[in-house]
């Protein structure tokens, strides 16, 4: 007998959310929450597992390093993203390692402030770019599932708002005449590529969890 078929008498599935970044795990959390099954984080698992390093090409070899890892230490279901910034005007970069840009200690305000020098006198016809997430989903079975999405927008003329994290403040969205740090929390999530990414994850979910 499946589990869905005695719902209300098991308990709900755990699944692990595979990030050590704190903003993005709030995120995800935010996106997934369901009481339809229960969220961890690596911070409730007892036995971690180790530190993941991204050595994979794409955001997806990514999301599935940390993913299965996650799955491994934990034998429940985990979920994991990577995501990245991709600026035309710089060929792409920072990209798959956009943690690492500039230094992976280095503020993120010093690092926008090094990005809007780099772009200086670059017109706006030259300032696209987007933020690119790849979501795995690791089952203790093997199965494994990858969601994408992307966020088109334009590389701002300055730091503006303080919502979100990472580049949201010099990543401007035309349509909209803001910069993604001044969204809210559910603007950010209706149109982000972590939205999207985790739109698709939760059907995943929807089908394997429960
Ligand atoms: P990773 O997926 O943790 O490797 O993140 C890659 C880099 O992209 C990090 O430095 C993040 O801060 C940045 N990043 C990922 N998603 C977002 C986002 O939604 N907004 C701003 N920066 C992001």
């Amino acid at each position: 007998m499946r589990t869905s078929s005695v719902r209300g008498l098991s308990a709900p599935p755990r699944i692990v959310i595979a990030t050590r970044n704190r903003a993005k795990a709030r995120e995800m959390a935010r996106i997934l929450a369901d009481r339809r099954w229960i969220l961890l984080t690596l911070d409730d698992l007892a036995e971690p597992g180790p530190e993941v390093e991204e050595t994979g090409r794409t955001y997806s070899d990514n999301a599935l390093l940390k993913a299965r890892a996650a799955m491994q230490a934990s034998g429940l279901i985990a979920i994991a993203d990577d995501a990245g910034l991709e600026i035309d005007a710089l060929d792409g970069q920072p990209g798959v390692h956009s943690h690492r840009f500039l230094g992976a200690d280095t503020p993120f305000p010093d690092k926008m402030t090094r990005i809007l020098r780099l772009l200086d006198g670059v017109p706006d016809e030259g300032r696209g770019c987007r933020f690119r997430a790849a979501v795995a989903i690791c089952a203790p079975d093997g199965t494994e599932h990858i969601c994408t999405g992307v966020c088109e927008g334009m590389i701002g003329r300055e730091q503006r708002g303080a919502g979100g994290f990472g580049y949201d403040p010099i990543f401007a969205l035309p349509a909209l005449g803001r910069h993604m740090a001044e969204l809210s929390a559910a603007e950010k999530d209706r149109i982000s590529h972590r939205g999207q990414a985790l739109a698709c994850a939760r059907a995943v979910l929807e089908s394997i969890a429960l």
